[in-house]
């Protein structure tokens, strides 16, 4: 019952800010505060499981409902591929109103025949929508006879969108292969080295940068949770040794279920920021040492570590001059409110403030900390900017760039400041020690881009003096251009 489900979602006890609710709040679950009038309402609980199984790159991800749920969440996220491209394909059942009166299941389970007999995957992804979960479709029912009939894994994800919030829908996601996927399949070649990483959605394909890493200390990646992921790879992924989680907030409940059922450890790491990096691999190490791989692996990663960081340092050393006494404003959520500022510090950049809207308390102490060492001020958490505010941070010049993602660009532009992507729809890999030499090359781009010395020059057509009662966008003296 999906009503169950989300009970036990609910009550993650994994979730620190879970465990400081009493069972009421926590009945009442997470993001129930209300819309504000006219803002986006986000994605909905089906498009979290989406984007949090989208990137298994060789099964049929099929939506049973509407076209329009499969064409509003239809590679929304930049996520590469090494192989596959199966998933780019929007799969759907296209209800429509006579389905509605005569039920959805017969033509799911052709749809499910079809795919099979036309694309031969190793598996199909079925995805449950509002409608069709409103006017009681099985879709439970209708995966297992199709898979005992077809020969193949056919796997629910029950997340109609009316049940709750994106983030609800990433650990229905998660549920979906702790429940149908994961431990299905027995691998024969096991080892002391293996890990997952879970909630690594390999944007941009950045995972590349990371896993030359992994293969020069003889660490397999058993599983990718999910990016760049295949079918076979996550139904083996119980026999890894321990599991790294990258976004504590998207699938903790999958790490915790996985500890629980087959004792892998997990913790929390990040691959955005040099620092970071190194800590995640050195952590990676003692743990798999600590569960049976050899010693020498600590000393290897060490010298890979200092080789690396030495390397990254060397080359980013160009770009110091050129961004040094630049200001930022960080406006993103998660591991990248914090774990991109002591890199951009180290470039003598000052991170006016970082936005903490999707963090965890963890994450938000870790910003503080590294803002402290920035400026000795406590006080630059945002939470959510109103977007006239933000504007007239941009128009006083307390900014040189901004790295958020695609939705408040336009306030950045409009004020004339750079900005920067950096979130799921950039182009650009930042991940490990080359992913931040990319974000630095990328900033100085932008920043020091000759388009500013054009935009922000008078018009030809302005008076060659300033009118009386004409207020100047940014203030004399506050920011040259580049
Ligand atoms: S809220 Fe329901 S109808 Fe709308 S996109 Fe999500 S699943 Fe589809």
């Amino acid at each position: 019952m999906i009503s169950e489900k989300i009970a036990s979602v609910f009550n993650e006890p994994d979730c620190e800010k879970n465990r400081g609710k009493t069972a009421g709040e926590r009945k009442k679950g997470c993001g129930t505060k209300g819309l504000t009038p006219g803002a986006a309402a986000g994605g909905c609980a089906f498009d979290g499981a989406k984007i949090a199984l989208q990137p298994v790159t060789d099964v049929v991800h099929l939506v049973h409902g509407p076209i329009a749920c499969e064409g509003n969440s239809w590679d929304t996220r930049n996520v590469g591929t090494s192989g596959p491209l199966i998933y780019r394909w929007g799969f759907t059942t296209d209800l429509s109103e006579m389905d509605v009166i005569h039920g959805g299941e017969k033509k799911l389970y052709r749809a499910i025949k079809e795919a099979v007999a036309k694309y031969a995957p190793p598996a199909i992804f079925v995805y449950q929508t509002c409608v069709p979960a409103l006017i009681g479709d099985d879709i439970d029912q209708v995966c297992k006879v199709a898979s005992e009939r077809l020969g193949l894994p056919v796997v629910p994800v029950n997340a109609p969108g009316f049940v709750g919030s994106k983030n609800l829908g990433n650990k229905l996601g998660a549920e979906a292969l702790l429940a149908h996927v994961i431990g299905t399949i027995e691998p024969s070649d096991a080892g002391p080295t293996d890990i997952n990483i879970i909630g690594e959605y390999n944007v941009a394909g950045e995972f590349a940068l990371v896993k030359p890493l992994f293969d020069e200390l003889g660490i397999r990646i058993r599983a990718c949770i999910t990016g760049n992921s295949r079918y076979r790879d996550l139904a083996g992924a119980h026999t890894a040794r321990v599991n790294m989680m990258v976004c504590s907030q998207a699938m903790i409940n999958l790490g915790r279920g996985m500890r629980e059922r087959w004792g892998i450890p997990y913790f929390e790491g990040s691959f955005y920021g040099i620092g970071d990096t190194s800590q995640t691999l050195r952590t990676i190490a003692t743990l798999l040492v600590e569960r049976g791989a050899t010693a020498d692996l600590i000393a290897r990663t060490e010298a890979l570590i200092a080789r690396e960081e030495a390397k990254a340092w060397a080359a980013m050393a160009a770009y110091r001059p050129r961004l040094a006494g630049k200001r930022v404003l960080l406006y993103t959520g998660g591991v990248k409110s914090w774990s991109v500022v002591h890199a951009l510090q180290e470039m003598g950049m000052e991170v006016v403030g970082t936005s903490v809207r999707k963090s965890t308390e963890d994450d938000k102490a870790r910003a503080r900390a590294a803002l402290d060492q920035n400026t000795g001020k406590v006080g630059e958490l945002f939470g959510a900017i109103a977007n006239p505010e933000m504007y007239r941070m941009f128009r006083d010049g307390e900014a040189d760039i901004m790295l958020s993602g695609g939705r408040s660009q336009f306030v950045a532009l409009k004020a004339r400041t750079a900005w920067m992507d950096i979130n799921q729809e950039r182009h650009h890999g930042y991940a490990g020690y080359d992913g931040m030499l990319e974000l630095v090359r990328q900033m100085d781009i932008e920043i020091n881009n000759p388009v500013w010395a054009q935009v922000r020059a008078p018009a030809p057509w302005d008076p060659p003096a300033a009118s009386p009662g004409v207020t100047p966008l940014i203030p004399a003296g506050r920011r040259a251009a580049p």
